[in-house]
């Protein structure tokens, strides 16, 4: 990339991350407005921000306040009403519907607040279906699921329906699937929302060593103060604005 690119001059962008580096992630004066009866809701009322390659950041705040708008905008899954999002170098706002799909196929992994598994499906497939998707051969693709079972302490639910298991087990294969593609950007929309407090610091535990070791940039949104002390940073929402930006208590 030439390091003549120009770059943005408005007062209204975000802070630009360390020189040379190019953010995993940025969000620039984005706002997302939804219709409601009456008028619109703003679920995000210009925001920036830029998060750097394989950082992990804690996303926190009041329910209503538009963290989940703020995941699904910058992973692609909704668009914003104005502004940019930009991944990798990316920007989604200037991309087809088609090409948003491929980029989040092959650098995204999403972990829904409501899970999101296919019912028919077996766990090892909901865990599989990402690499299925992308073309992986089947008995490739299942092979790969198969050392998250140990991992995330569901060893025997391989076969099992996805609409048989349990809140906290039907989470953490959520989080296999997002993890499984070694996505170079990972979402996380309160993963251990459903999970006991032991296998919260595992799942924890996971997240942290996909940042470090996969270099995975990892957002999460979390109401837990001791699963916000896992990530470096925390970004506040407030009434659809980041309202304020700290440090992480936990060293590196
Ligand atoms: P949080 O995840 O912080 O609880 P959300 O991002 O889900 O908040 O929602 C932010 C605001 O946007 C809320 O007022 C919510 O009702 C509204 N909102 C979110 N998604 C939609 C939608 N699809 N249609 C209409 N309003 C929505
Ligand atoms: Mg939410």
């Amino acid at each position: 990339m030439s390091a003549t690119a120009p770059t943005p001059t408005s007062p209204a962008s975000p802070a630009a991350p360390a020189a040379g580096a190019q953010p995993a992630v940025l969000l620039d004066r984005v706002h997302r407005t939804y219709p409601n009866g009456r008028g619109t809701v703003a679920a995000l009322a210009g925001v920036s921000l830029a998060l750097a390659p394989g950082s992990f950041t804690a996303v926190m705040g009041p329910s209503g306040s538009g963290k989940s708008t703020l995941l699904n905008v910058s992973a692609g899954l909704d668009r914003p009403s104005s502004g940019r999002v930009v991944v990798g170098g990316s920007d989604l706002t200037a991309m087809s519907p088609d090409a948003v799909t491929r980029l989040r196929r092959d650098r995204i992994g999403f972990v829904f607040q409501s899970y999101n598994l296919v019912g028919h499906l077996t766990v090892d497939e909901n865990i599989a279906l990402p690499l299925l998707l992308g073309g992986m051969r089947r008995a490739s693709a299942l092979a790969q699921a198969r050392p998250w079972f140990g991992r995330l302490g569901l060893d025997g639910l391989e076969g099992r329906r996805s609409g048989e298991l349990s809140g906290g087990q039907a989470q953490r294969v959520a989080l296999a699937r997002g993890l499984i593609t070694r996505p170079a950007v990972l979402f996380a929309d309160e993963p251990t929302g459903s999970l006991d407090s032991l296998t919260g610091e595992q799942v924890m535990g996971l997240l942290t060593e996909a940042a470090r070791d996969q270099g995975s940039t990892v957002i999460l949104v979390t109401h837990e103060p001791r699963v916000a002390a896992y990530a470096r940073r925390e970004v506040v929402v407030r009434d659809g604005r980041v309202s304020s930006l700290t440090a992480g208590r936990v060293g590196s």
